[in-house]
């Protein structure tokens, strides 16, 4: 990442979980100096805290977040490796079962981050606080905006911290407060009115557990995934390695069918999973830790881009914008490409304008979807299969669905469309890759294909398939 050189005063973050420490790393590129505020108290190592319940759950890193913060903090990827995270093939060294079959593994694929998400978080704190312009204020909440006398440009916030209340001027304000961020309140209160909001509904909880792999595993894969079905099925668990030579075991469900939290209930719902290989790893392995639960009840997306008007001074970003559904794993990485756009408009600013700020809101806003257009679509589209599913269906939905299933089917036995599937997960490319006329065209064979034989003949549905190098040999 290239730096510009600082030619802004101060800018103020609030929050400092992944968008809002991404955000610190580019801002510090731009401002003499930036205030990091953080609710919770610093944690001391990589452990969970209370404003990032998802901490204890399965996090990957899908690679467009991996390359990002690569770019943000050189060297960030060789150390956590260092330290135990895995970068593996995200095709060879990962089984997954999805839509009934079991994904072809090749060699070659795209690298994927295991590690908690407690683990990636500290790391990236560690980068950041070692910035000489960045100051960390812990146990420090934004209560509410300041803004100019006319209130057209937000001019700092309201500060509760353990001296008290105090306003804090800044030059541009960045909420990444996460999906509870109080931005819509704070904008109604100003006179500006609330974004319009689009839900999906899911009403799914993750419920998570640490393991020691039993000593008979044999290391057949880094990462073992066993989604749903849908309509049919709602389940789906995860077991991945993570530092320590430990699994991370993840169970969820959909539409409040939810895991259990005591140690039988828990494996039980392993047990009732479509597939029992999971299971059958997880029975021998050993409990090193508490359960876990946390419920996500909708995916969410607040439409800041539509609103007819917006103060100057303010940037909103990552889930306080966007909550995705997290089984896609998405949400760490649009946060950095939100990250990757305010950088580039505050470049963009520095050569339209020097050392002034007006309008750096309204091209951000109005540029952010681009970032979240793509994986919204794709996981509303895979959750929307569910009639339980809350949400506005577009016309030709059922199109949609037809084509997801048959090119996820597909995956199993066409390495290259799994190949392009992965491209498009890990947002390394549009959805033109997976419409393209070679993946059409298999997908079609396939389809057409669908109306004559069982898919048992058509994919792998039932035997976990073996590493790819353990195939060659
Ligand atoms: C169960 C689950 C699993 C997930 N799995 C994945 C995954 O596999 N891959 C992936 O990429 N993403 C995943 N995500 C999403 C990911 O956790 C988030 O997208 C990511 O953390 C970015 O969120 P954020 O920084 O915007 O907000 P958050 O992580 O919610 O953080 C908000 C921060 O702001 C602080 N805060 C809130 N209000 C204030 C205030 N007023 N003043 C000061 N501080 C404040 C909070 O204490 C917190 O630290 C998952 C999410 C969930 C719920």
């Amino acid at each position: 990442m290239d730096t510009p050189g600082r030619r802004f005063g101060r800018a103020v973050v609030i929050g400092g979980s992944m968008a809002g420490l991404l955000s610190a790393r580019v801002l510090s590129d731009h401002f003499e100096q930036v205030i990091l505020l953080e609710r919770d108290p610093r944690p001391d190592g990589p452990q969970p805290r209370k404003g990032v319940p998802q901490g204890p759950h399965l996090h990957v890193l899908l690679d467009t977040g991996r390359r990002l913060l690569d770019g943000f903090f050189p060297g960030l990827f060789q150390h956590l490796q260092e330290q135990g995270a895995e970068l593996i093939d995200s095709s060879g060294e990962l089984a997954w079962h999805h839509f009934d079959v079991w994904k072809a593994r090749y060699t070659g694929g795209i690298p994927l981050l295991l590690c908690t998400r407690t683990f990636l978080e500290w790391h990236v704190l560690r980068r950041v606080v070692a910035l000489p312009n960045v100051e960390l204020r812990e146990g420090c909440s934004a209560e509410r905006l300041l803004t100019d006398s006319a209130r057209q440009r937000i001019t700092g916030v309201q500060l509760k911290g353990p001296a008290g209340e105090a306003p804090l001027q800044a030059d541009l304000v960045v909420d990444a407060s996460g999906r509870g961020s109080r931005a819509p309140q704070w904008l109604e209160a100003l006179g500006y009115g609330r974004p319009e909001e689009e839900q999906v509904g899911v009403d799914l909880a993750y419920t998570s557990r640490l393991y020691e792999p039993p000593a008979s595993f044999q290391g057949e894969w880094k990462a073992l995934m066993q989604y749903p079905s849908p309509p049919s099925t709602w389940r789906s668990g995860f077991i991945s390695s993570v530092e320590g030579g430990r699994w991370l075991v993840t169970l969820n469900g959909y539409f409040g069918d939810h895991a259990p939290t005591e140690p039988e209930g828990f494996l039980e719902f392993a047990r009732s999973l479509p597939r029992p290989d999971l299971h059958a790893y997880l029975r021998d392995a050993k409990p090193l830790g508490p359960i876990s639960t946390h419920k996500v009840k909708d995916t969410r997306w607040r439409h800041y881009e539509h609103m007819a008007r917006f103060p100057e001074g303010l940037v909103i970003l990552g889930d306080a914008v966007c909550a995705f559904n997290p089984i896609f794993g998405q949400g760490m990485s649009v946060a950095g490409l939100g990250a990757e756009l305010l950088h580039e408009c505050l470049r963009e600013q520095t050569r339209r304008s020097p050392g002034r700020l007006e309008g750096l809101a309204w091209r951000f806003r109005k540029r952010l979807p681009g970032v979240i257009r793509q994986p919204w679509l794709m996981s509303t589209s895979l959750d929307l299969q569910y009639p339980q599913a809350t949400g506005r269906r577009r016309s030709g939905l059922g199109l949609v669905h037809w084509y997801i299933r048959r090119m996820l089917e597909r995956t199993s036995r066409d390495a290259a469309v799994h190949h392009q599937f992965n491209r498009v997960l890990h947002l390394q490319s549009g959805l033109g890759a997976i419409l393209q006329p070679s993946v059409a065209l298999s997908v079609l064979a396939h389809g057409a294909q669908a109306l004559f034989v069982p898919l048992r003949e058509r994919a792998n549905t039932d035997t976990l398939p073996p590493p790819p190098e353990a195939r060659r040999s």
